[in-house]
């Protein structure tokens, strides 16, 4: 009697403990920002001088999710669009893709993969793939000059079936952690993806640029600078592009799943943030690290690779800089 009664308030207290944590990681998070200091928007930089880049967002698919998921302490349960994207970059000096979003291949890829990873990370809804966006633009595997990923994991590389034969610039750090574990995990999908396309490094080895460590200038004429934002994954990089015909943009890789992440910040749902990300402590000084950029420069929209909403206002904005044929 005495055990059986033991064993029931144990029960009761293990699920008043579980259900207290289950409550804990769905409130607000504390980021200490009481203290931080104010910080007023930045003298925008003047782009007359840089070149004209055109930038298109290349929706392949998607998922929507509850917002409490992408942004913990979020108060409703709006359903929240997540993207899996490209962005074809339109420069002077080479048309690139920055990440892949997905290939017409990519269920054969994913079909080996554990149900639990099938029924959540890699559950989306196919909607158009980067070989269909391409043809679309008349663009041909060989009229890509590269393609920048802003890291390694799987649902950033899962459109290069679409381009085999196209060179990946990879950051050596990013490539380097990935050797360790990610590259073979899940019956080696990231490798598989990868293929045999030809890699090249590139390291941000360069000066420090708006506040971030150090930068890449890939063209040496400052129009497409990459920094890196790490934590997420060892090499995440995100992508500065200054032009002269629209808005100067940053894009995040995957520092941040939606702007509301660096805007608070928040992490995404501490389940969903412990299983994607490979540095808890750096990938929440990345985030503190673009609140302060977001603070400065209102002017500059910071896009995550994921997040639906800011790109299609990218895009729209786009289209009309297009439609009345000047940006001022
Ligand atoms: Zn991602």
């Amino acid at each position: 009697m005495k055990v059986k009664k033991l064993v029931t308030w144990g029960g009761i207290t293990l699920g008043a403990l579980g259900m207290g944590l289950a409550i804990k990681s769905l409130l607000p998070q504390r980021f200490l920002t009481d203290d931080w200091v104010e910080r007023k928007p930045s003298q925008p930089l003047d782009t007359a001088s840089f070149p004209e880049v055109e930038v298109s967002f290349l929706r392949c698919g998607s998922i929507t999710i509850p917002e409490p998921i992408a942004v913990r302490g979020a108060f409703t349960l709006a359903p929240r669009v997540m993207t899996h994207s490209a962005v074809l970059i339109g420069h002077p000096k080479a048309l690139f893709l920055y990440d892949t979003g997905l290939s017409s291949e990519i269920d054969t890829y994913l079909v080996d993969q554990s149900l639990f990873f099938r029924k959540t990370l890699g559950h989306f809804q196919l909607e158009q793939t980067l070989g269909s966006h391409l043809k679309e633009r008349g663009i041909e595997r060989s009229d890509l000059d590269f393609v920048l990923l802003s890291h390694l994991h799987w649902d950033h590389v899962s459109g290069i079936p679409d381009i085999r034969g196209v060179p990946l610039r990879i950051n050596r750090v990013e490539y380097e952690a990935a050797k360790l574990c990610l590259l073979d995990a899940g019956n080696g999908l990231v490798q598989r993806l990868l293929g045999d396309n030809p890699i090249e490094f590139f390291d941000c080895a360069g000066p420090t640029y708006e506040g971030f460590r150090s930068s890449f200038d890939v063209f040496g004429d400052g129009s497409i600078i990459l920094v890196p934002l790490p934590g997420h994954t060892a090499g995440n990089t995100g992508m500065f592009v200054n032009r002269s015909n629209g808005p100067r943009l940053f894009l995040l890789g995957d520092a941040a799943w939606v702007s509301q992440n660096y805007l608070r910040p928040t992490t995404m749902h501490p389940f969903i943030w412990s299983r994607v990300t490979s540095d808890d402590a750096t990938a929440r000084q990345t985030l503190i690290d673009l609140h302060y950029y977001a603070l400065r420069h209102p002017e500059i929209p910071l896009i995550a690779m994921h997040d639906a909403e800011l790109q299609e206002k990218f895009m729209k904005s786009e289209r009309h800089i297009q439609a009345v044929g000047r940006y001022t």
